[in-house]
């Protein structure tokens, strides 16, 4: 609980309130917005009033109070709230990503695609250890497969702005997460969150590699789908 907000102190101030709610549902409940939320209060969750409705101030968006709320204890309490059907941030969004190292280098070679630059070698370094509150098994032992991980950029004006913004992803915990991976089945482990990387530099084996002519615009929509954009590393 950041600043000791609390939960329902936090969704409020991303949301106006509505005194007479529309003839729609509401999509995270899928009740009536005009009668209370279907959603039931875990245990030892505070009572939030379930017919009361809000509308979140940059999207518009509308739900109720009680349902938004339990969305906001379902996930990892950063502070930071995601409207559900259109993605808008309100507020950092953060990740879990478990602790570890992001260096990058610049190497003397150029990416297939990409003859009239140099390369940036990101390398990512996350070791094994114990989930913590933030995770799916708490306490439970994480494992980390194939680190470091190296990743590579175009060493040009966009591949530079990627990697600035790579910097802040990796600062917000938002590069790894701890899941089950889709490659090997494995459950417990350190895996890619969503946002994708190059892994492979001189060839295009498993997709993950170059020539790719779109894939700086992919990141960088990536990134913007995680609420970092030019903004964000401005200062
Ligand atoms: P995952 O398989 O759950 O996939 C998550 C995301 O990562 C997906 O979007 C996927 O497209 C992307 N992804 C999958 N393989 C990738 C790759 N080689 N390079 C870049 N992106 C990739 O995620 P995961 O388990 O973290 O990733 C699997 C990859 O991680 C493997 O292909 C391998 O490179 C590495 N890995 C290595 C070992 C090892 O023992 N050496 C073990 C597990 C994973
Ligand atoms: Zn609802
Ligand atoms: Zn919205």
């Amino acid at each position: 609980a950041r600043q000791g907000k609390t939960p329902e102190e936090v969704v409020k101030k991303y949301l106006q309130k509505v005194r007479n709610p529309p003839e729609e549902d509401c999509t995270i409940c899928m009740e009536k917005l005009a009668s209370p939320s279907g959603y039931k209060n875990a245990p030892g969750q505070p009572l939030v009033k379930p017919d009361l409705v809000g509308k979140l101030t940059k999207c518009g968006h509308i739900y109720h109070l009680h349902c938004l709320v339990a969305m906001y204890n379902n996930g990892n309490k950063d502070g930071s709230l995601q409207c559900p059907t259109c993605k808008t941030i309100y507020g950092v969004k953060t990740g879990t990503q478990p602790p570890g190292k992001m260096e990058y280098h610049a190497i003397p070679h150029s990416l297939p695609g990409h003859p009239d630059c140099r390369t940036i070698r990101v390398i990512y370094s996350i070791p094994p250890g114990i989930q913590g509150p933030e995770h799916t098994n708490p306490g439970k032992p994480f494992t980390a497969r194939g680190f470091p991980r190296h990743c590579y950029l175009p060493d040009n004006e966009k591949g530079r702005k990627v990697l600035k913004m790579l910097l802040v992803a990796w600062d917000r915990r938002l590069i790894f997460t701890v899941g089950v991976s889709s490659t090997t089945g494995e459950s417990d482990t350190v895996i890619w969150n969503e946002v994708h990387h190059k892994t492979e530099f001189g060839s295009n084996l498993t997709g993950h590699g170059f020539p790719d002519p779109n894939y700086l615009d992919n990141v960088l929509a990536e990134l913007s789908a995680q609420g970092i954009t030019e903004e964000s590393i401005r200062e």
